[in-house]
This record gives structure tokens, sequence and C-alpha cells, in this order.
């Protein structure tokens, strides 16, 4: 099996005996052959722009090109262009890695977390023209409460919001949702959008780093093919765990389970003693 991986190892024991050890290195090399193809891919992803900068600035020292206004005008948008998503991509890569290589201990105080949504939806409605009816919102009347770092799952819910807008019908809203699960132990919380949807064999592989269902069409419209990969990781550093439902032609929800605080004894007691 090329997946499999064994070393053996021989020691030379007194009197003859030898001992010999066989152990499964295929973990191991599992994680070695995704650090290189990680690697690799983010620089062929770097590449492409910077090679794109290169040859417009190349075009532009020409003395001909040069004169035009037009030309000028159109190439300098297209270096500005490939400078932002190469921008953008050292962001996710850098956000990545923090969040891999932090000692991550979650607050002890309970997290805000309509605020924090109150401040994503203010952002698509303040910075990036969408209007009320655009973004919905389906809270619950008491909210559960949840450990979590505020600028992690702000980042988490912009990535999500971000794709239902980018992958979702332009016309229709998206809707960010907050429920407990049936035994109150997760808080579910949701965007939805009404879009293309996904098909069902790609849904597996979404949160992959780079891993893009139509790579033209995430590139067009400034996707780095990071934004899941980043969702799944701090979901998992905050003991929760991720779902994708996606039907193609109506949609697709992606959901965050997050776990909910357990009341502490005190809090309890306090509540006896006041009834
Ligand atoms: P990208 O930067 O390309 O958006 P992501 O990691 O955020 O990267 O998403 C990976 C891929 O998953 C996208 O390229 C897109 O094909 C698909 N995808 C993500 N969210 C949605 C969505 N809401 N609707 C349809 N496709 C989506």
């Amino acid at each position: 099996n090329a997946e499999q991986r064994w070393e053996l190892r021989i020691h030379g024991l007194n009197d003859g005996l030898k001992l010999v050890q066989l152990s499964d290195q295929s973990s191991r090399y599992a994680a070695e052959r995704m650090r290189t193809d990680f690697v690799a891919n983010a620089s062929h992803e770097l590449r492409t722009p910077l090679a794109a900068i290169k040859g417009f600035l190349e075009t532009l020292e020409d003395p001909a090109a040069g004169k035009d206004d037009d030309t000028r005008a159109r190439f300098l948008k297209v270096m500005y262009d490939e400078a932002d998503r190469m921008q953008r991509l050292v962001e996710d890569l850098m956000s990545l890695s923090r969040i891999e290589a932090e000692k991550f201990q979650l607050p002890e105080e309970p997290l805000d977390l309509e605020n924090l949504i109150m401040d994503v939806r203010r952002f698509y409605l303040e910075s990036r023209g969408r209007k009320d009816a655009d973004f919905k919102l389906s809270l619950p009347d008491e909210m559960p409460k949840i450990r979590g770092d505020l600028s992690q799952l702000s980042q988490l819910l912009h990535n999500l919001v971000s794709n239902a807008y980018k992958y979702g019908h332009k016309a229709k809203p998206v809707t960010v949702k907050v429920e407990p699960n049936r035994s109150g132990s997760m808080l579910r919380l949701s965007v939805t959008d009404q879009g293309d949807g996904i098909a069902v064999d790609h849904i597996p592989r979404l949160t992959e780093r780079f891993y893009r269902v139509d790579k033209g069409r995430s590139k067009a419209i400034g996707g780095t093919g990071l934004g899941l990969a980043i969702v799944k990781h701090i979901t998992q550093r905050h003991g929760g765990r991720m779902e994708i439902t996606s039907e193609l032609g109506v949609g697709t929800t992606v959901s965050v389970y997050l776990p909910v605080m357990k009341e502490s004894a005190t809090a309890d007691e306090s509540g006896k003693a006041a009834g």
C-alpha cells in the first residue's frame, strides 16, 4: 500500500541475539507529506500573481506602452488586484499558522456572541453596501453562553458570511442563525445562502487547504481557498465540530457546533437561594 510506511530496526544484543523492531510510521509520513504539499501549494498560489505583476511591470517599462494612458491605467489596475490577492493569501496563511501554533486557552468569561454577530452584520451593511434585508438574523431569546476567542470567532463568522455572499445568489439574503441543539449542550451557529449549492462529492474536501470546487470562479471573486480550512481549525480549537449541507440549485448551510458553558455550582446555588 503506497500510504503505508514501516520502519525496521535491528538491534544487536549480547550473545549474538538480535532484536527486530518494526514500527508503523505511516502517520508521520502522511503528516510530512501534507506539510510539503502545503508549502508547494502556497508557493504556487503566490507565484502566479507575482509573475503577473512582474510581467506587467516589464511591459510598462517599454516606453511605447507607457505612453498610452488607458493602457497604463488598465495595467496598474491589474497589478493592484494581483497585489491584493497576494495580500489576502499572506494574511490567510498567517492566520492559519497563528491558529495552529498558538498555545490556546479559552477565556474563562463567556463571549458576547450577539455583539460579535452584530459587528459582522454592521461590517457588511456599512462597508460592503449590503442592505438590512440582505442579512437576516435568527437569534434565540436567550443566548446560550459559550467560551470563545473573540478575534478567532469573528474571523470564523466573517469567512462564512463572505462565502455566502460570494457563492450565494446576488438578490437573495444570507441568514445567520443561532440555536441550541436538542440537549442544550451545544450551540449551533449557521450561515445559509441561497446560491448554486455544492455537489455532494465535493463537500468532504471543502475544508482542505486550497481545495476549490471551481478554481477559476473562486479566484475571480477573490477567494484564497483557505477560508473553510481556517473555519475548521478555529472550530476544533474551540472543542466544536463543523457541518456542511448543500443542495444544488437551492443553497448551502455551513454550521459550527460549539460547546455551551455549564452553569456553575454557585449560579445554581444562588438561583436556589433566591427561589
Ligand atoms: P475560497 O477562498 O475559494 O472561497 P474556501 O475555503 O472559503 O475558499 O471555500 C472552499 C471552496 O468551497 C470554494 O472555493 C467554493 O468552491 C466552495 N464554497 C465555500 N462556501 C460555499 C458556499 N456558501 N456555496 C457554494 N460553494 C461554497
